[in-house]
């Protein structure tokens, strides 16, 4: 390989990015940069393709015009690093590769310059070629190389972009926060950071920015957002990384249809950065609405709700009304498909009546008028079978019923088609419980976290109904995907206390886990609320991919592995001295 003089570059200007050229080019010379895609050798003629982030083109080295040039042309390999010098010629028509935007010509190279080898890749750069997870892990910079790589990657840093328009446009603030602090309450464990100069100390990697968020509004920031890295040690699912990025924001003097008008433009421009066009305002549901009607608080409303139904059903001896759910378009179901679909709900508690024809005409015809079934539909019933069970044993009941409706919509989708990944609904539900009864430790836990406000009319029931009591919380859901949750936040000191007391908390133990927001409210906190959508799981939506691994750039297995660099690692002796720790077992 030549070496390339350091100031080389800098000299020979990249003229055109592989997108670029196009047919009124034709005729000027173009140099361009990148790597080998593809080599073509026809003897005395070479065609490569020639990638860079934009795109590929071809180049063409013939003999006849430049026999050294073309012996050159013949050690290139794939993925090489070239610089190319050429005159940008119209193909003939017989030769435009219409698979190719720059397709119509090419570029007969004048000189060429090895910038550097490449051992051969670890996987080729087709798309059409399926590899390992693992493999394309640990070589990830080979694999961000790839154009559905680039594509998402891209996509991703344009999202970024209009989120930040969008909210720099309303007045938004940009303000950081630290990443090295103490522990936030969002439910999971903290990552720990230990101190050398105090040993036995230990900073938490945030699991979001939510105190110091609420504290820049007690300072006066009244629009805050921040696109930031959060930390949660929790059990790993596709849709979860233990680092993940969120889109944070915070404003003073809100309510929450405020937040929503700012989450709405900006949700729609991210959208429309990406190709799609969505309507603004959101529909809003009510947790409870979503709960009679899909038994989930993130209902996918590309499938139709269920029913609750209205009559006399004592002869069903059932715990509630039965629930009507219609599966469209399926067809009639053979009795092995009903049997599935049935086993489904009974292992969820339900009793499920999957052959209506069994039951009385009227409960029938009821079920079939209230869904508004048509030909071709599939309808069955749901009843609770046992006893009432859990705080809310209406909602257990409508949470068995959830799920079935959803495991028949899917199942059947290829029947109806209506789970199409670019048919986006949003779709905002309002009015959380304040609580969520724990079961395995008996007792009350915040259903969004412990510095949410409740709503006016329950205050009073703090202590004595907790489970009827709503919290000014609202989620954003996107086909059935949680894309972010917020809230109007307890804004006095007073309030504060009471709720932390409904969880359960001592004053002590508030004071020592969250004293200096306790203090900090007492100088003079506006009302305040806020909001965090997770960018990785927008991005992956918006680029019809199912897992968030595909969209972050270094992402980490589900055992929380990053395979490329090797990291979680053993550390050396000596540096764990330094932090004065010493691993059980030594
Ligand atoms: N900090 C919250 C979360 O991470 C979001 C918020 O309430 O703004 O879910």
């Amino acid at each position: 390989m030549e070496s390339v003089p350091l100031d080389f570059l800098g000299e020979l200007r990249r003229t055109h990015t592989c997108g670029e050229l196009r047919e009124s080019d034709s005729g000027k010379t173009a140099v361009l940069m990148g790597w080998v895609h593809r080599r073509r050798d026809l003897g005395g003629v070479i065609f490569i393709h020639l990638r860079d982030r934009d795109g590929v083109t071809q180049v063409v080295f013939r003999a006849d015009k430049d026999a050294e040039l073309l012996k050159k042309a013949e050690l290139l390999g794939a993925e090489y690093v070239v610089a190319v010098e050429g005159v940008v010629e119209e193909r003939s028509a017989d030769t435009v590769n219409s698979a190719i935007p720059t397709g119509r010509v090419e570029v007969l190279a004048s000189s060429l310059l090895i910038l550097n080898e490449s051992r051969t890749p670890p996987f080729p750069m087709e798309e059409s070629v399926d590899v390992k997870e693992d493999v394309r892990l640990k070589y990830r910079y080979v694999d961000l190389r790839r154009p559905h790589m680039q594509r998402n990657i891209i996509l991703r840093s344009r999202v970024a972009f209009a989120v930040r328009q969008t909210l720099y446009e309303q007045g938004f603030l940009e303000i950081e926060t630290p990443f090295m602090t103490s522990s936030t309450p969002e439910g999971a464990r903290d990552y720990l950071v230990p101190s050398r100069v105090q040993p036995g100390s230990f900073y938490a990697l945030p699991q979001s920015p939510q105190l110091f968020k609420q504290l820049l509004m007690v300072s006066g920031y009244d629009k805050y957002f921040q696109i930031v890295r959060c930390f949660r040690d929790e059990d790993l699912r596709a849709d979860r990384q233990p680092e993940f990025t969120q889109i944070d924001l915070e404003m003073s003097f809100p309510q929450a249809e405020r937040i929503f008008e700012v989450i709405e433009p900006l949700v729609r421009y991210s959208c429309e950065v990406a190709g799609f066009d969505v309507a603004i305002p959101f529909p809003r549901m009510t947790y409870e609405e979503a709960m009679r009607s899909y038994g989930i608080d993130k209902p996918d409303l590309r499938l139709p709700p269920f029913h609750v139904l209205e009559g006399d059903f004592a002869s069903l001896e059932l715990a509630f009304p039965p629930v009507a759910i219609r599966v469209p378009k399926t067809g009639v179901l053979s009795r092995r498909e009903r049997d599935e679909l049935k086993a489904f709900g009974t292992e969820r508690g339900l009793r499920v009546y999957d052959d209506l024809k069994k039951l009385e005409p009227a409960i029938a015809e009821n079920a079939m008028r209230t869904t508004g079934a048509e030909e071709g539909d599939y309808v069955m019933l749901a009843g609770w079978a046992g006893a009432p069970k859990g705080q809310r044993p209406d909602y257990t009941f409508f949470q068995a019923c959830g799920q079935l409706r959803l495991f028949a919509g899917q199942k059947y989708n290829d029947r109806h088609k209506l789970l199409d990944p670019q048919m986006f609904r949003f779709l905002w539900v309002v009015d959380f419980p304040m609580f969520e009864w724990n079961e395995e430790e008996s007792r009350w836990t915040a259903a969004h976290h412990p510095f949410t406000s409740v709503h006016d009319a329950d205050i009073d029931k703090l202590v004595t109904d907790p489970a009827h009591c709503r919290a000014k919380s609202y989620d954003l859901v996107l086909n059935g995907v949680e894309l972010g949750s917020g809230s109007i936040r307890i804004h006095r000191r007073d309030v504060q206390s009471k709720v932390f007391a409904a969880l359960g908390f001592s004053e002590e133990e508030a004071q020592r886990r969250f004293g200096y927001l306790l203090e900090g409210l007492q100088y003079g906190a506006p009302p305040h609320g806020g909001i965090a959508l997770g960018l990785d799981r927008l991005v992956m939506i918006l680029a019809g991919e199912s897992s968030i691994r595909e969209v972050i750039p270094f992402p980490k297995t589900a055992r929380g592995t990053d395979l490329m660099c090797g990291a979680p690692s053993p550390v050396p002796a000596r540096q764990l001295r330094e932090l004065g720790i010493r691993l059980s077992g030594e």
